[in-house]
C-alpha cells in the first residue's frame, strides 16, 4: 500500500468517526482531496485509493493535471484566490468554486460558463472571526452577496465557505466554524436553501464537522507536506 492510499483511508475512517461522533448520518461529509502543489501521479493515486474530487488552487498546474488525467473521472474544485483574468480557464474547466467572494467575479463565471457544461457549482468565502487570509465577504454583507449570486443563470450557489486562521485549542478551532454554520442558517431562513458547508482542512477538520461541515478540504493529511504553496 502506497503512503497516499494509506493516508487516505486513514482520513476517510476519521471523517466518518467525526460525523458519527458529531451524531451525523456517516455519508453527510464529503472529502474533497486538496492537491495543488503534487504531481498528476499522486492524484492517480488517491483516485485508486477510492478518491473523485480534487481541489486546485492554482489554474494553470491544475490544468496540465487535467490534461494528464483525463481518462479518470474526476470531479474538480477551483479552491484559489481566483482573480478576474482567470475566471474564463475556471468556468470552463472546473465543477465547483469556493472563494467567491465579489459579486463581479461571480457575474463573470457566469457568464463565461459554457452552455454545454451543467450550471457552475459556487460556495461563497466569508470572513468569519479569526480568518487566515484577508479574502472573503463580511459576515454583515454575505447576504446580500448570496442572493445576487443565486440569481445568475449559470451558476447554482450552494453555501459558504472559510479558512480560520490555524488554532490549536478545540474551541477557538469551533468558534468560527459555528459562526459560518449560523450564517447558513440564517439565509436559509431568509428563503435560499444552501446546502454545503465548505470548512475544515488538515489540521481542524474533526472540530469543522462536530460544527456541520458537509465538505472538508484536506491537502496535508493525505498527500504530506507541500514544499511551496503551502501558506494558503
Ligand atoms: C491548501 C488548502 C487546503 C488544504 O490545506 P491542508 O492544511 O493541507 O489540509 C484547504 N483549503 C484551501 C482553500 C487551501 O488553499
Amino acid at each position: 500500500m502506497t503512503t497516499i492510499t494509506s493516508n487516505w483511508q486513514a482520513v476517510s475512517a476519521a471523517v466518518d468517526a467525526a460525523a458519527q461522533a458529531a451524531g451525523r448520518t456517516p455519508g453527510t461529509v464529503g472529502l474533497l482531496a486538496v492537491s495543488k502543489t503534487f504531481p498528476a501521479a499522486a492524484v492517480r493515486e488517491a483516485y485508486l485509493a477510492g478518491q473523485r474530487a480534487f481541489g486546485e488552487s492554482y489554474v494553470q498546474e491544475a490544468l496540465d493535471k487535467m490534461a494528464q488525467l483525463a481518462d479518470l473521472p474526476l470531479e474538480w474544485h477551483f479552491i484559489g484566490p481566483l482573480q478576474s483574468n482567470k475566471t474564463r480557464l475556471v468556468a470552463e474547466h472546473f465543477a465547483w468554486v469556493h472563494g467567491v467572494d465579489r459579486l463581479k467575479i461571480a457575474e463573470r463565471l457566469s457568464a463565461q460558463r459554457p452552455a454545454s457544461a451543467p450550471p457552475l457549482n459556487v460556495c461563497i468565502q466569508v470572513n468569519v472571526s479569526g480568518e487566515a487570509t484577508k479574502s472573503g465577504v463580511s459576515p454583515e454583507q454575505v447576504e446580500e452577496l448570496a442572493r445576487a449570486v443565486a440569481a445568475l443563470p449559470r451558476l447554482r450557489l450552494r453555501g459558504l465557505m472559510a479558512i480560520p486562521a490555524p488554532a490549536d485549542d478545540m474551541a477557538a478551532q469551533h468558534m468560527p466554524f459555528a459562526h459560518l454554520r449560523a450564517l447558513q442558517e440564517k439565509i436559509n431562513a431568509h428563503g435560499l436553501t444552501l446546502d454545503t458547508l465548505s470548512m475544515g482542512m488538515s489540521h481542524d477538520f474533526v472540530a469543522a464537522i462536530a460544527e456541520g461541515a458537509t465538505l472538508v478540504r484536506v491537502g496535508t493529511a493525505i498527500f504530506g507536506q507541500r514544499d511551496y504553496g503551502g501558506a494558503i
